[in-house]
Order: structure tokens, then C-alpha cells, then sequence
């Protein structure tokens, strides 16, 4: 864990409002008052995440390249859920979080398609490497996806 709140303050120190992101966020009637912004990181290890204390979901720019406009969406409502649900991402309840937050996610678009395949192209080996988020590891994502798999949602 490596570094982990480092390369968070530097992703809010160089985080700006994202148009697209706060469509996303603007859309459902709750969430008028929750942030969206996108921050320039120059390596991988950035991952999206959400700051419950200041209500702003935080997208790194490169994850917006990597994924189609479906794919975003569902990062933005996993980051959304962690936000509407207080969570507070301690060891304890990482994992249980998680899957609450892609079941919120996953029933927002009604289907996993979007949410497996986003998992799979965040758990690619380049990615993985280097990286300090507790959000993304190999054993992780396969339990989201099973977890996603037993919700009863279509691809
Ligand atoms: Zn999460």
C-alpha cells in the first residue's frame, strides 16, 4: 500500500470539473449535490475513487481513454454508490462495499456486460503493476464478477 494517499491528494490537487462525468452523476434526482472530476496522473497506479467527506467522485483521465462511454458510466455509478452509502473503504468491509457498490452500478445500467467488462480491461496485467489502489487486484475482480453474476442481470 504503497504511497496510497500521496497519489490521492496529488489526483485532487490536479482535478478538474468533468462535463461528462457530472452527466452521468446529474442524471439520477439524489444526487444533486455530488461532484465529478477527472485528475491527471502521469502513471497507472491512479485508480477512480470517490471522497465521501467533500461528496466528489474522482475519475484518473486515463481510465476515461481506456473505457467506452458505457464502461465510464459504470465506474461513475460504483464510485457514486460508495458516496450514497457512506462507505468507508477500511479492510473490514472493502470487499462487501465493493459489491454493493457494483450491484448499484450494474442494477443503474440493468445488466453486467458493462461492469465485466470494465473490471476485465482495469485488471489487465500493465495495469495492475505499479499500482497502490486497494481497489483493483486479480483475486478481487473475481470475486466481483461472480458476485455480478449472481445478481440475475442480463449481459
Ligand atoms: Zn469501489
Amino acid at each position: 500500500m504503497i504511497g496510497l494517499v500521496d497519489w490521492k491528494s496529488e489526483a485532487i490537487s490536479n482535478s478538474e470539473f468533468d462535463r461528462e462525468i457530472q452527466e452521468f452523476i446529474g442524471r439520477h434526482p439524489a444526487n444533486g449535490n455530488i461532484e465529478g472530476r477527472k485528475f491527471t496522473i502521469n502513471y497507472t497506479r491512479g485508480m477512480p475513487f470517490a471522497d465521501i467527506c467533500t461528496k466528489t467522485v474522482y475519475i484518473p483521465s486515463w481510465v476515461k481513454r481506456k473505457l467506452n462511454r458505457c464502461e465510464l458510466q459504470f465506474v461513475v455509478f460504483h464510485e457514486l454508490a460508495h458516496i450514497i452509502y457512506k462507505h468507508k473503504d477500511t479492510p473490514q468491509y472493502h470487499m462487501q462495499e465493493q459489491f454493493i457498490a457494483d450491484e448499484y452500478a450494474a442494477r443503474r445500467q440493468c445488466r453486467r456486460g458493462y461492469a465485466e467488462n470494465t473490471l476485465g480491461r482495469l485488471n489487465h496485467p500493465h495495469i495492475i503493476r505499479g499500482k497502490a489502489s486497494m481497489d483493483i487486484n486479480p483475486e478481487e475482480v473475481k470475486s466481483r464478477i461472480e458476485n455480478l453474476r449472481s445478481l440475475g442481470l442480463p449481459w
